[in-house]
């Protein structure tokens, strides 16, 4: 009887992601490996038909099938309305960590040509601000959450290491922005600090984000594997594949307990979409990863051989230097797929052994705190008062209140007590109440009450409760 063949969802997605997925299923068909794909929709033209998270019914159940999917870019309806397909598919399924490497390839002419580059980011793909939660806090003022959790920093922390040892690679960055987002950020680099040394044989060390991006148009080849937060990877990554030929040439790997989803980094380049001009290396690099985890370490290692002795031979796709007379998508594809077999003589296979992925917790992960203490409470205030004025507004409207009004802030800076500075004002405040009495304690109702008070004469939008945990502050101090 013939073994089942492996299934695979497949999103063509929007712009140039029919393209180059396209040159990518053709190839992988070519190795000969066991497979089938479910072509499914998303993007675009889902959410022309009004489907608002632009992901069909029909494709989530082809992904809870099949747990991989190779995609194409899916576009994103810019301003307000629809959420990111790619957002809510990473979301949906829960790839948590996203790869990508990029490294030196043969032909590609870049300012780093010979320095042999060969970085992996490794970037949290879940939490940070693209769980999107987002408000108008006032007609002029808008906030984004942050969410940073020491379970998604546990998790990224783990892969990044576990993928370090898998591909035989002696160091991993931490890069944050850590020195300004104490909390969030540095939840990252402490989780990371505590969990290194764990893996010996693996250099590790903290950089500040900015310091990375400058190190890595300086002197790029010192970095190894990076493993950062959710936006700082979406932008560092773009910068690493710029290193290294462009966008054309970063594939990723969007890695979850249950479900991988594997794309280029690039999005749908609408500019060039339709016209068999795109660079299908990403793509195909991305199914080259794609084939490795579905252990079809063979075929990934034939695809990744036949690509580099393509470029190897001069051919240039469009957005290569030095490409007067470009070769098509389609050309690119016959290309590669007439080197199959074929061994790069600057690059050969490496060894690679399967990545070790950190167990699924089950259940509400809980971070126990052994002692809790309420303290205080921030609470946001829409007001065209100047600070002096809303100040004393609020201190006659909390006179019967144990919580008394410590400072205000308006976008971080301190407006009273006043710095003796002039600061450009909205109408946007941050005002903290803290214990007359300190040795008092604070209850929830003496919040409500204060509410109560201060929603009288202003109109508050947001609160957030000042806590300390085992005796720490659970909150940043202001900004001066
Ligand atoms: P982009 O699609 O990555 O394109 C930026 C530019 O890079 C293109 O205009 C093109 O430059 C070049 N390029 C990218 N991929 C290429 C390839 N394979 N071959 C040759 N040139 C390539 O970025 P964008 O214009 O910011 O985004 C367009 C849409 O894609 C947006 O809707 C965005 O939301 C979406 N997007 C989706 C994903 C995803 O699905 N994962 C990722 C990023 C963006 P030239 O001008 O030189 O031709």
């Amino acid at each position: 009887m013939t073994p089942a063949k492996r299934k695979i969802t497949v999103l063509p997605g929007d712009g140039i992601g029919p393209e180059v997925v396209d040159s990518a299923l053709e190839i992988i068909q070519a190795t000969g490996v066991a497979v089938e794909f479910e072509k499914c929709e998303a993007g675009a033209r889902a959410f022309a038909k009004g489907i608002v998270t632009g992901i069909p019914k029909e494709t989530i159940e082809s992904i809870e099938r099949t747990r991989v999917v190779l995609k194409g870019p899916l576009e994103t309806p810019i301003g307000h309305g629809n959420r990111s397909a790619n957002v809510t598919l990473r979301t949906l399924f829960e790839t948590y960590g996203n790869i990508r490497p990029v490294r030196e390839l043969p032909g590609v002419h870049t300012a780093f040509t010979g320095r042999q580059l060969d970085i992996v980011i490794v970037r949290e793909n879940i939490e940070d601000l693209y769980a999107g939660i987002e408000y108008m806090q006032t007609p002029g003022v808008a906030e984004s959450l942050k969410l940073i959790s020491r379970e998604g920093c546990e998790k990224i922390v783990k892969l990044a290491f576990a993928f370090a040892i898998a591909e035989g690679r002696k160091a991993v960055h931490c890069a944050t922005k850590s020195n300004i987002l104490k909390l969030t950020e540095g939840l990252l680099q402490h989780t990371f600090e505590e969990l290194a040394p764990q893996y010996p044989s693996i250099t590790s060390k903290h950089i500040l984000i900015d310091n990375a991006a400058h190190q890595l148009a300086m002197r790029p080849e010192q970095f190894d594997v990076i493993v950062t937060t959710n936006m700082n990877g979406d932008i560092l990554s773009d910068l690493t594949s710029g290193l290294t030929g462009g966008l054309g040439f970063a594939p990723s790997a969007n890695i979850g307990n249950d479900v991988s989803i594997f794309e280029a980094v690039h999005g749908s380049a609408p500019d060039i979409a339709g016209k068999n001009k795109a660079n299908p290396t990403a793509l195909i690099l991305s199914a080259a990863m794609m084939l490795r985890q579905i252990s079809e370490g063979k075929a990934a290692n034939d695809v990744e051989q036949a690509v580099l002795v393509t470029l190897e031979s001069g051919i240039r796709t469009s957005d290569m230097l030095g490409s007067e007379q470009p070769t098509s998508t389609t050309d690119f594809t016959r290309e590669v797929i007439s080197n199959l077999g074929k061994t790069s003589k600057v690059s050969p296979p490496k060894k690679y052994t399967n990545v070790e992925l950190p167990a699924a917790r089950p259940g509400v992960n809980v971070v126990p705190a052994k002692s809790r203490k309420l303290t205080g409470v921030d609470i946001y205030i829409e007001s065209d008062l100047e600070p002096n004025a809303l100040a004393s507004d609020l201190e006659g409207l909390t006179s019967s209140s144990p919580l008394t009004l410590q400072m205000i802030t308006n976008r971080g800076a301190i407006v009273f007590p006043s710095m003796g500075r002039g600061v450009s004002l909205v109408d946007h405040y941050r005002c903290r109440f803290v214990l007359r009495d300190a040795s008092s304690g604070l209850g929830e109702s003496d919040i409500l009450s204060l509410l109560g008070s201060i929603g009288v004469g202003h109109r508050w939008m947001h609160v957030e409760k000042l806590q300390e945990f085992d005796g720490e502050q659970a909150y940043s101090k202001s900004q001066v």
